[in-house]
């Protein structure tokens, strides 16, 4: 039989929240897991257990849902020895990790017994595993500081395991320690990895996305969740809010000077994403914008929108490149969806000479004449809701 071993992350430092960052973990497991079949999570002795419950469970499944879960650092798979005896560890060692041992030049043993009761101290079962280990693979030799192979011998209470180097995990801390946050998503490269990062610094996810028809289209709207769904391994389910964005740009451009349409659009979209935010408890809003990138991305230009926002934006990409975040994009597998060609309703009626020094005083004054504020409670009254989950599809 084969179980997960999984190791906390940053988790152990949180001193007396640790309790409540181990229940949430645990919950965002089960959570990820009840896709793949049925699952015991066992925690103790900081590490949680992940064992099958019958044979339908595929296990690599089981792994790749545990490599994507905030708050691990580390996890093994792992062969559980049929009793808990040495002769049993000495037989499962060899067999379970037979062809990493077979490929291998060098090799040592690391035992963990954390079952005091066991008869062997550590140093015992190394000794002893190594030799079987040895007898069994005898043109392996040993090497204690540069071993292609490490034998894990692990004692636990409820029974000893065997298993070989461990995977890393994804990191960062468990979803749902952190609060709600709603990011402003775009089909775009940056808000999707956006939302990933905050995610993996524990906070809970809420989309909302701006939509204008027929400017842009059901497929892009699609895209978005195309986006969602992957953002959604890593965070969990995701509730999107698409708002009806159409009449409010239309009336931007007919109203207000064209240099300030994209800086206008955007105060917009915080006045109305705080409102969502606000209603779906969501104390924070996460866009991907990055200084300099383009015109509505200057520290003026941001300090216009943030001036519309009644709570704090998280804009973790800010001080990044575009590869950087690009390579990011690769590795949470957004960036081929990102890259469809759709438009966005940031691209529609864009100014030709955008402002990027614009000054709040004289934006505020436009955005009045144009009485833009009075179309506010129509489009949070039209929301369109999604429900974004990670089962594979
Ligand atoms: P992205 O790649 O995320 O689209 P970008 O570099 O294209 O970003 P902008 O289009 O200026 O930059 O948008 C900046 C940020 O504003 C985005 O990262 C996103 O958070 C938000 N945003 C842009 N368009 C929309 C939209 N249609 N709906 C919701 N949020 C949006
Ligand atoms: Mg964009």
């Amino acid at each position: 039989m084969e179980i997960v071993l999984v190791k906390l992350g940053e988790i152990v430092l949180k001193g007396l929240n640790r309790r409540q960052f181990e229940d949430r973990l645990i919950k965002n497991i089960k959570n990820t897991l009840k896709y793949v079949g049925e699952c015991e999570i066992k925690n103790a002795q900081s590490t949680i257990s992940v064992i099958p419950q019958n044979s339908f469970v595929d296990l690599d499944e089981v792994c790749e849902r545990i490599s994507r879960v905030f708050g691990i650092v580390s996890y093994s798979r792992a062969g559980v020895c049929p009793e808990k005896t040495m002769e049993s560890v000495l037989k499962t060692a060899p067999e379970y990790l037979a062809d990493e041992l077979r490929a291998a030049k060098t090799f040592k043993v690391e035992a963990k017994r954390s079952d005091k009761k066991f008869p062997l101290k550590s140093p015992e079962i190394c000794r002893e595993t190594g030799a079987a280990v040895l007898r069994a693979f005898p043109h392996l030799r040993v090497d204690v500081h540069n071993p292609d192979v490490t034998v894990h011998v692990e004692i636990r209470d409820f029974a000893a395991y065997i298993h070989g180097k461990p995977l890393r995990g994804a990191g960062g801390i468990p979803v749902g320690t952190g609060g709600n946050a709603a990011v402003l998503i775009s089909g775009g490269i940056d808000s999707p990895v956006a939302a990933y990062m905050m995610a993996k610094r524990g906070v809970r996810l809420t989309a909302i996305h701006f939509a204008s028809p027929p400017y842009t289209s059901e497929r892009a709207e699609q895209k978005v969740v195309t986006l969602l769904k992957k953002v959604a391994k890593y965070s969990g389910d995701i509730t999107m809010y698409t708002v009806p964005f159409t009449r409010i740009q239309e009336e931007i451009r007919r109203r207000c000077p064209e240099e300030l349409f994209t800086i206008i659009m955007r105060r917009m979209m915080m006045k109305i994403a705080e409102q969502v935010a606000r209603s779906r408890r969501c104390s924070a809003l996460i866009t991907g914008e990055s200084l300099g990138q383009v015109a509505s991305q200057t520290i003026d230009a941001i300090a216009c929108t943030d001036a519309a926002a009644g709570m704090p934006v998280f804009r973790p990409l800010i001080g990044m490149d575009k590869q950087e975040i690009i390579d990011i994009s690769y590795k949470i597998d957004t960036y081929e969806t990102s890259i469809e060609p759709y438009e966005d309703c940031c691209t529609v009626f864009t100014p030709k000479h955008p402002r990027t020094k614009p000054v709040l005083e004289f934006v505020e004054r436009a955005e009045k004449e144009a009485e833009l504020d009075s179309m506010i409670d129509e489009a949070v009254a039209n929301l369109k809701i999604t429900y974004i989950n990670n089962k594979e599809d």
